[in-house]
């Protein structure tokens, strides 16, 4: 398989973790611990017949005293994913300046999506909405990123993700 690095950042509580064992296990856990430091997995996903991409997966903790640790995970990634809570307007404010940590740091060709999670919040009570899908949007078409909404805990949009992740990435130039 061609073989990408990536790693997940955004404040602590986003469903960065959820994300994660929804992709890779098809499962949600309500009661989860916090990661520390931060965790490895690594899922593969098929573009086709022919294509298969396999992601390393570094889920980062969101704490600030996990902070300067960051560097080391995003530093060769070739993809990150950075996670806002779409019930929570400051953690979409985290999420730009990880973008831009990013955009300064990380590789050069590095491809970001931003998701703002937990979508089936919303879709239960509209009026836990702190962040509009059109202000979310046109921040990251500006900012060139992929962009979903998704829910870790229905399922919706997390295949998607990273699958357009995956569509992005350099396949033939990858190690085989
Ligand atoms: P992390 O700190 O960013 O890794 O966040 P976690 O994955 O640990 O999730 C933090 C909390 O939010 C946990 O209680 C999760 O069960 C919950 N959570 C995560 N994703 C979702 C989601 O899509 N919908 C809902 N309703 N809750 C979620």
């Amino acid at each position: 398989f061609a073989q990408f690095k990536l790693v997940l950042l955004g404040e602590s509580a986003v469903g960065k973790s959820s994300l994660v064992l929804r992709f890779v296990k098809d499962q949600f856990d309500g009661y989860r611990e916090s990661t520390i430091g931060a965790a490895f997995l690594t899922q593969t996903i098929a573009l086709d017949d022919q294509t298969t991409v396999k992601f390393e997966i570094w889920d980062t903790a969101g704490q600030e005293r996990y902070k300067s640790l960051a560097p080391m995970y995003y530093r060769n990634a070739n993809c990150a994913v950075v996670v806002y809570d779409i019930t929570q307007a400051a953690s979409l404010d985290k999420a730009k300046s990880w973008v831009k940590e990013l955009q300064r740091q990380a590789n050069e060709n590095i491809i970001i999506a931003l998701a703002g999670n937990k979508l089936d919040l919303v879709t239960e009570s509209p009026d836990k909405r702190a962040v509009s899908q059109a202000d979310a949007s046109a921040y990251a078409q500006e900012a060139g990123l992929l962009f979903f909404e998704t829910s870790a805990k229905t399922a919706e949009n997390v295949k998607e993700l990273f699958l357009a992740i995956a569509r992005k990435l350099p396949i033939e130039q990858a190690a085989q």
